[in-house]
């Protein structure tokens, strides 16, 4: 029979490097509580309609880039390819915005996107995303992007470049739109057929075509920059203002506009020239008109987020050292039936004193079972025979430093917790533990 493999653009996250994704999302999720950010899940598909009005219908990702279908029901679904939209509606669903504003949510989400996969761009991919409700002052800006550095600084990065820039509000994109229009009408010809249309429904996506003849003409074109209106020129010069003291090196990119429709005032995105073609790892903004769009109240708000994979790509381009695999904290080893059952009822209690503790469940030689410990890095083991039982007492060995300790059958968990605290004091802290402290420093 065919062989199943996984969809094309997807991946399987094997248990070689899931420890890895697991400490880089609970770093994250960490960094966010301390600004004051919590946790929030929404489902993994919403009405189509969501993004639709969300996103924008003249983005790469409402037209191209969705994954659409029916339900048996009849009604039109969408796998969310972001995370703001459906945050938004859950806050608006929810009343979280009567309460104590500013409202700080954080999350870790699967996306989907039909796009072309390719390093740092893939079908399901991964975020985590932020977003903070019920602002409209430029400090948040500020802090926002603060935040986004920190965790980069976190991760101990190097190289990844903040570009900022002001895409103005309704107000100076009507000005700014009519340029645009002037700009690319002398150009139809060479433009790919969605830009003709968006020519007329909202240049400004034309900026965010990845098709290479509108990227040349778009070079050229005016920028937004040059038709700010007072209010979003004054907010722009704020944020700019707050970063240079808190010493945030940043770079106005005029060019950047985002691939989402409901960015508003400040964008930005923190790039890689490490990762390849797709080095945007992390990109945000505000987005003053969204929640009204979704039906809620006026309330301003931003956010951003971050691609977990070209996170992870970074990562390893920098080889960032990340702490080893956990590795049972013991295996114990049993001959005969009467001490598997042994075996069984202890691992059973260490482990739900909270130890990783494992037995052999294959039936082989005790020899082998000393082999398998060894090879998944068991910390300590013990082998028990029939005759073990019989006299009464144990061994435990450290399979560190190769030292036995005789222990009373009957105090086999209590001897081995002991010295199993006393192994941990003696290594000071794992990895895991020493990344930990080093940023709550
Ligand atoms: P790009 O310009 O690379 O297409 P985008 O503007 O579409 O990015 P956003 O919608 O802002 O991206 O998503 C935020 C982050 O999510 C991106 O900066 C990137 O790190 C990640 N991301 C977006 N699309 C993909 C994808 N198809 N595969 C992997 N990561 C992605
Ligand atoms: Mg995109």
């Amino acid at each position: 029979m065919a062989q199943i493999k996984a969809m094309r653009g997807t991946q399987d996250l094997l248990p070689a490097n899931s420890h890895e994704w697991k400490f880089a999302e609970d770093l994250l999720m960490n960094i966010a509580a301390s600004f004051g950010y919590k946790e929030l899940r929404t489902p993994v598909f919403e009405s189509t309609e969501l993004f639709a009005r969300g996103v924008g219908d003249t983005t790469d990702v409402v037209q191209k880039e969705m994954y659409t279908f029916e339900d048996k029901g009849g009604r039109s679904i969408t796998l969310r390819p972001e995370g703001t939209a459906g945050a938004v509606r859950a806050a608006i669903e929810h009343s979280l915005l009567n309460e104590a504003l500013p409202v700080k949510l954080s999350y870790l989400t699967s996306c989907y996107r039909y796009e072309k996969p390719q390093a740092g761009r893939l079908r399901e991919f991964h975020q985590f995303g932020v977003e903070c409700l019920g602002t409209a002052s430029p400090a948040a800006d500020a802090q926002l992007i603060l935040f986004a550095a920190h965790i980069f600084d976190a991760f101990g990065l190097e190289g990844i470049t903040l570009e900022l820039n002001s895409i103005g509000c309704p107000k100076c994109r009507a000005t700014y739109h009519a340029a645009l229009k002037a700009y690319f009408a002398a150009h139809t010809d060479t433009l790919c057929p969605t830009c003709k249309d968006r020519l007329e429904k909202n240049p400004m996506r034309i900026l965010d075509c990845k098709n290479p003849e509108c990227k040349e003409i778009a070079k050229d074109a005016p920028v937004i920059l040059d038709y700010l209106c007072e209010e979003c020129s004054e907010h722009f010069e704020k944020v700019k203002a707050y970063l240079d003291i808190t010493g945030v090196p940043f770079k106005v990119n005029p060019r950047i506009v985002r691939g989402l429709d409901y960015y508003t005032k400040t964008v930005f995105e923190f790039v890689s020239n490490e990762i390849g073609a797709q080095g945007t790892v992390l990109g945000g903004g505000r987005y003053d008109g969204l929640i009204e769009e979704l039906g809620g109240k006026q309330v301003p708000a931003l956010g951003f987020a971050m691609g977990i994979e070209r996170l992870m790509l970074v990562l390893k381009a920098q080889n960032y050292a990340f702490p080893a695999a956990p590795t049972p904290d013991i295996f114990l080893c049993s001959i005969g039936e009467n001490a598997f059952k042994a075996a069984l009822t202890i691992s059973d209690e260490l482990c739900a004193d909270g130890f990783a503790a494992e037995v052999d469940i294959l039936g082989r030689s005790v020899k082998a079972q000393m082999k398998y410990a060894n090879k998944i890095g068991a910390k300590y083991t013990a082998v028990i025979g029939d005759d073990d039982i019989e006299k009464g007492v144990l061994n435990l060995k450290n399979m560190e430093t190769g030292e036995s300790i005789e222990c009373a059958f009957e105090q086999f968990v209590e001897t081995f917790e002991n010295e199993y605290i006393a192994y941990i004091e003696q290594h000071a802290l794992s990895n895991t533990l020493d990344v930990g402290e080093e940023y709550d420093g």
